[in-house]
């Protein structure tokens, strides 16, 4: 714990953590020793973590990186988070991210965005780590907390582990509870650890996981021992290529790291199957339809008048004015196209054109994969991301819809409602980390985890 409020101390320049905590840290490590001495050390004890913004954490600043939060802090803990402290680990303190983790570069932060703690080569440009869990993949990759929650919507923990070079889980939805956690699209929203290694993974992702009442969602189904699933022993187990995934115009050290994925993969004694996931090219339009749509519902209670910040008014404004100019000031530009956007689907007249289409393809999407399962596929191997990370600032300024494309592999696993892991898997031609992806059949996370460990 020590080491790590150094090191946090020492790295204000990656701008990973919004808020620091070390009396808290400091109190909790002490009650870690203190079990560990009694010999009642639980499975995370003493283990020092940051989580992320989206977190409500009791009494500590919870902003989901918005200007609109400002001052809040909320009288209650996530679930999540508070299972991580039940189980002896200890909070360093709380990390960027994207506003209301909508993005994929962590650049529509309050705070300015986190940098990724690698280079291109010789090249000094800063680089995004991803989002929109950023700054919790700049923070573990950067050794300032050995492991940190995640939260993942259309990609915001897998893209990022895979532009930092970590691991980083996506439950089943219903896995984790959302309960204490900002909502963003919550028939997507699934929290995750993100950590140095798919064992990591494991062990965190247990305490992270299971049934609570708070959360309608959360399933009430046994949460099995995920380390003990880590036996390295895959032959026989059937890992499908999906032809949809292998995109025109795909980069050459994406296609190789594909490539040398399935061949680790096959070495290790799994069969090997072409598939088809014939919806896949709907996915990212739905997903723009359906995150929106969620969140333009979801952001409607930051009203100024509930939590955070209210804008000054001017003599004779009245309500409708405060919403308005409350509104404005406190959401950044991508959250104020997401409510557009968002409001825009779900309006009469436009509600069937869109929204209704929308989750028609959800379904076909979720279908595509029951039946690759139902025929005997295990696991689905694919990229994480089309690309390593990219320079700050490089497409901030681009169409949106180029942003967007970032997050091409990785939603259909949240409009499925799929656990999905990233995990490094070899560097690019400039030095910079590339991840592989494996999509997973429901609640066999343990499973999915032992491939990881294989590819590891
Ligand atoms: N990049 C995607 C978006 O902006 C996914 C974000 C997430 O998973 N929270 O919506």
């Amino acid at each position: 714990t020590e080491a790590c409020l150094a090191a946090i101390e020492g790295a204000g320049a990656l701008n990973a953590f919004v808020h620091d905590t070390p009396e808290i840290a400091r109190a909790q490590a002490a009650a870690a020793d203190a079990r560990i001495r009694a010999g009642d050390a639980p499975s995370m004890c003493g283990i020092p973590l940051g989580i992320k913004d989206l977190f409500c954490t009791k009494g500590v600043p919870s902003q989901a990186a918005s200007a609109i939060l400002a001052g809040f802090k909320p009288e209650y803990e996530s679930t999540v988070s508070q299972q991580l402290w039940d189980a002896g680990a200890v909070m360093l303190g709380k990390l960027n991210m994207d506003e209301f983790a909508m993005g994929s570069s962590n650049e529509t932060s309050t705070y300015g965005n986190a940098v990724n703690p690698w280079r291109r080569g010789n090249d000094d440009t800063p680089l995004t780590p991803g989002g929109s869990s950023g700054g919790s993949a700049a923070a573990v990759a950067a050794d300032l907390c050995l492991a940190a929650t995640g939260t993942d919507t259309g990609g915001s923990i897998r893209q990022p582990a895979a532009f930092t070079g970590i691991t980083g889980i996506k439950p089943t939805y219903g896995r984790c509870s959302r309960w204490g956690i900002v909502a963003f699209a919550s028939s997507l929203d699934q929290a995750g650890p993100m950590t140095k290694s798919v064992r990591d993974a494991a062990i965190m992702l247990e305490a992270m996981c299971g049934h609570d009442p708070k959360d309608s969602t959360s399933a009430d189904i046994p949460v099995p021992n995920f380390e003990a699933a880590l036996t390295g022993d895959i032959r026989g187990k059937k890992i499908g290529i999906p032809k949809e995934y292998r995109m025109e115009g795909m980069p050459a050290e994406i296609e190789k790291l594909w490539a040398d994925g399935t061949a680790m993969l096959k070495d290790a004694g799994a069969e090997i199957v072409d598939i088809s996931l014939p919806h896949t090219k709907y996915a990212l339009p739905a997903y723009y339809v359906i995150a929106p749509a969620e969140a333009s519902s979801n952001l409607a209670r930051y009203d100024g008048v509930r939590y955070g910040h209210r804008a000054k008014l001017a003599a004779g404004d009245g309500i409708t004015e405060m919403y308005e100019k409350t509104r404005a000031e406190g959401f950044g530009h991508e959250v104020q196209r997401r409510v557009m956007v968002g409001t825009y689907v779900l309006s009469a007249g436009f509600y069937d054109a869109y929204y209704n289409r929308a989750r028609k393809v959800r379904t076909l999407i979720k279908k595509d994969f029951e039946d690759v399962f139902a025929a005997g596929v295990d696991a689905i191997l694919t990229p994480a991301t089309p690309s390593a990370a990219f320079g700050l600032g490089e497409m901030k300024d681009a169409d949106p819809v180029q942003m967007y494309l970032n997050d091409v592999f990785t939603v259909t696993v949240n409009l499925a409602g799929l656990p999905g892991i990233a995990v490094p898997a070899g560097l690019d031609p400039q030095g910079l980390p590339l991840g592989l992806q494996l999509i997973g059949k429901p609640w066999e996370e343990g499973e999915l985890l032992n491939t990881a460990y294989v590819l590891e």
